[in-house]
């Protein structure tokens, strides 16, 4: 498995696991477990998960799928912009712990910007480390003058990544946000690398992928992961899904896609707001 490091130096896999929605149906509940542990079987054993998702229930899924597993997973959850102030963040992150069953949650990230000035969720960040139950902080869904402000406040420039959305279909970051975190040595997380499955339905994305004897999904992820300092986090619950997706890091696109890519889905020629999902 490729890595890239953190700017603490710790190395992670360039491709984890999404698990939006997982948790939410009983019935799927042994597939979606199953296809998490046939991941980090597979070496993507970073595993993106929130308090928001299912409002607890993928935390409680994750925590069922690495059980007995917990050193080989570089775990990652969120809290909410609404419970972000100082007493609220440990409070949150301690029942995240609970879910997961673990006693540290190795990367804790403030889901989106909320009223909470940053340097008080960064306060609670860092009692949170002294105490053990987090190992790095980071941010989601923030923006180019948002990471300023972030690294001017006091213990900014602690923070380790900023999840956003990144894909084909949405460029955006390309002109400013990413070559910032990459000057910077930050590596960005890449949500939704499919488009929530979307770009799997691009004649010109089969095609790319016919020519290679691949699916269009594995395209997407690899034209994500084509570029250093960018961690792809696909969501797949089946066993078909995390095989392919994994194999997606062995895909090399050659100049003549990335051309063809570039014509399909243009990168911006000028500074555009951050999208989220
Ligand atoms: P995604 O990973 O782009 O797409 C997930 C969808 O693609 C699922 O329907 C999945 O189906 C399908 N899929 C996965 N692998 C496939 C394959 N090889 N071939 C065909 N279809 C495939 O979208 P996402 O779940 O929105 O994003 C990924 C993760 O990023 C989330 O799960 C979450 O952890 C994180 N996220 C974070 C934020 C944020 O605000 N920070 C926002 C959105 C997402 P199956 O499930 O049936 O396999």
């Amino acid at each position: 498995m490729r890595k890239t490091k953190l700017p603490s130096g710790l190395a992670v896999p360039v491709l984890g696991q999404g698990t939006w929605y997982m948790g939410d149906e009983a019935h799927r509940r042994a597939d979606e477990i199953a296809s998490l542990r046939l991941g980090l079987d597979l070496g993507m054993t970073l595993i993106d998960t929130a308090e928001m998702y299912g409002d607890g229930a993928s935390e409680k899924l994750v925590g069922a799928a690495i059980a007995g597993r917990r050193d080989e997973v570089f775990l990652v959850s969120k809290v909410l912009p609404s419970n972000a102030s100082r007493s609220g963040t440990i409070a949150a992150c301690e029942r995240s712990l609970r879910r997961l069953g673990t006693d540290c949650i190795d990367l804790y990230l403030l889901h989106w910007r909320g009223r909470t000035p940053f340097a008080e969720t960064i306060a609670a960040f860092e009692a949170l480390q002294d105490a053990g139950k987090i190992r790095h902080w980071g941010v989601s869904n923030m923006d180019v003058d948002d990471m300023r402000e972030i690294e001017r406040a006091p213990g900014g420039d602690a923070m380790a990544t900023n999840q956003v959305l990144y894909n084909l279909t949405r460029r955006g970051i390309e002109y400013d946000l990413l070559p910032q975190a990459q000057d910077r040595g930050l590596p960005l997380m890449a949500y939704s690398p499919i488009e929530q499955g979307r770009l799997t339905e691009y004649p010109e994305v089969l095609d790319i992928a016919d020519r290679h004897g691949v699916t269009p999904a594995q395209v997407a992820l690899a034209w994500v992961l084509r570029q250093d300092g960018v961690i792809a986090i696909p969501k797949a619950s089946t066993p078909e899904h995390v095989r392919e997706n994994r194999a997606a890091l062995d895909l090399q696109l050659t100049a003549e896609d990335l051309e063809e890519l570039d014509d399909m889905f243009p990168p911006p020629d000028g500074p555009e707001p951050l999208e989220m999902i």
